[in-house]
C-alpha cells in the first residue's frame, strides 16, 4: 500500500513544506518497501516538482468548491482519495488543521510535529517535539492507520528523483463552511515558517522607526523578519511576525535575535532553530544561555556594521 502525502500549495504553487513532506514520505516508503502517492488540491505547479523529491504518483484533485480553504472540506477531499494506512502532512497552519479531522474520520492515530524519520513503521514509532519544543518524546501509534504532521525545516527537503505519473481526480466536495469576505495575501515577502534564515528583533530596538536596519540585514541575508510578542502587541510590527509560545513556532537554519531578552515564552517558538545568534547589550540576558553565538553590544552599532560586512563579503 502506498504512503500518502498531502502536498500543500498556496494559490496553486507548492510550498517548500510540501517538498519536505514528500521527502519524509519517501523515507517511510523506503523503510516499508512502498511507493509514495502525493495528493495535491487544485495545483497549478507541475507534478514534476513532486517527482523530484520521491513522489511516484501525484493525484491532482480538481474541485472548484475547494478554491477557498476549509479544513473540513479539505479533510473530506483527502479522505476520498487517500487509501493508504500512512498519511503524511506538513505541520503548516492549514495542514495541521486538516490532519486531526482526517484522523477522526479514519479512526487513525495522530502524531504531530515529528522531527525525524520513523524508528519503526509497523508499529509506527517516531520522535516528535513536546512541550512547545522544550523537549522530545518517542510516540508509538496503537493503530495500523496513522497520520503524521512533519515539523517544518526539521527533516529537510531531500531530492530523490522518481519517474512519476499523474492522475487527475475531479471531485465536488461541499464546502459550506467558508465564506471569504476579504483575502489579503502578503506578496514578495518570505514565508516566516519556511525561511532558512530569520532576523528577529524585540523591544531593544526602542521603536518601529528603527526597524529599517533589521530589514536591511534580512535583505542582504535573504532572510525573513520576525519579532518578539510585545513588539507586535504595541503595534511596532505586524502580528504575523510574532514568534514564540503564543506566536509562530519556527525552526530556521539560522535565527538572529536582536534586542530580545530570551524569555521562556519566546524561546518556546525558536529553540528548534539549528543555529542561534544573539545580539544584546546586557551580558546577563537569558537568551545567551540558548545561543550558539553571542555578541554583547549595542544593536544600533552592530547591525549596520554587520550588514555592511556581509554586503562587502557578497560583493554587493
Ligand atoms: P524585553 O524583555 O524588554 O527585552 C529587550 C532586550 O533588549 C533586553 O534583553 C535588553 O538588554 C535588550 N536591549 C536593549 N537595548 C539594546 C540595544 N541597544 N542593543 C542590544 N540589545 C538591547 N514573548 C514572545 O516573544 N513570544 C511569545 O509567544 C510570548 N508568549 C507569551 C505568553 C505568555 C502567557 C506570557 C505571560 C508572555 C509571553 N511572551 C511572549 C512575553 C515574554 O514573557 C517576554 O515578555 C517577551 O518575550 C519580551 O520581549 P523582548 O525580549 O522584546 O523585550
Amino acid at each position: 500500500m502506498a504512503i500518502f502525502v498531502y502536498a500543500e500549495n498556496i494559490n496553486g504553487v507548492y510550498k517548500k513544506a510540501a517538498f519536505e513532506a514528500v521527502s519524509y514520505a519517501k523515507a517511510i516508503a523506503e523503510k516499508a518497501g512502498d511507493s509514495v502517492t502525493a495528493i495535491a488540491i487544485n495545483p497549478t505547479d507541475a507534478s514534476d516538482l513532486l517527482y523530484k523529491y520521491g513522489a511516484d504518483k501525484v493525484i491532482n484533485v480538481k474541485d472548484e468548491g475547494l478554491k477557498n480553504f476549509s479544513a473540513k472540506a479539505y479533510a473530506q477531499a483527502v479522505n476520498e482519495v487517500a487509501e493508504g494506512n500512512i498519511i503524511v502532512f506538513p505541520h503548516t497552519t492549514d495542514a495541521s488543521s486538516i490532519a486531526p479531522m482526517l484522523a477522526i474520520s479514519k479512526g487513525s492515530s495522530l502524531i504531530t510535529n515529528v522531527i525525524a524519520a520513523p524508528d519503526s513503521v509497523s508499529p509506527f514509532e517516531v520522535k516528535r517535539k513536546a512541550f512547545s519544543g522544550k523537549g522530545f518524546m518517542h510516540a508509538k501509534a496503537d493503530t495500523s492507520s496513522v497520520i503524521i504532521t512533519v515539523s517544518q525545516n526539521a527533516y529537510g527537503v531531500k531530492e530523490n528523483q522518481a519517474s512519476g505519473s499523474e492522475e487527475v481526480k475531479n471531485l465536488s466536495v461541499a464546502n459550506e463552511d467558508t465564506k471569504v469576505i476579504n483575502h489579503e495575501q502578503s506578496s514578495g515577502k518570505l514565508d516566516l515558517k519556511e525561511a532558512e534564515i530569520v532576523v528577529s528583533a524585540g523591544r531593544g530596538m526602542k521603536g518601529p522607526e528603527n526597524w529599517g536596519m533589521i530589514e536591511d540585514l534580512a535583505q542582504v541575508l535573504g532572510a525573513a523578519t520576525a519579532s518578539s510578542k510585545p513588539v507586535a502587541d504595541i503595534g511596532w510590527r505586524p502580528h504575523a511576525e510574532h514568534v514564540g509560545q503564543t506566536g509562530k513556532a519556527i525552526s530556521p537554519n539560522l535565527y538572529i535575535a536582536v534586542g530580545i531578552s530570551g524569555a521562556i515564552q519566546h524561546l518556546a517558538g525558536v529553540n528548534g532553530s539549528k543555529t542561534i545568534v544573539v545580539i544584546n547589550n546586557d551580558p546577563e540576558a537569558p537568551f545567551f544561555k540558548a545561543a550558539d553565538y553571542g555578541v554583547v553590544g549595542d544593536a544600533f552599532q552592530i547591525i549596520p556594521a554587520l550588514t555592511e560586512k556581509i554586503k562587502a563579503f557578497k560583493g554587493q
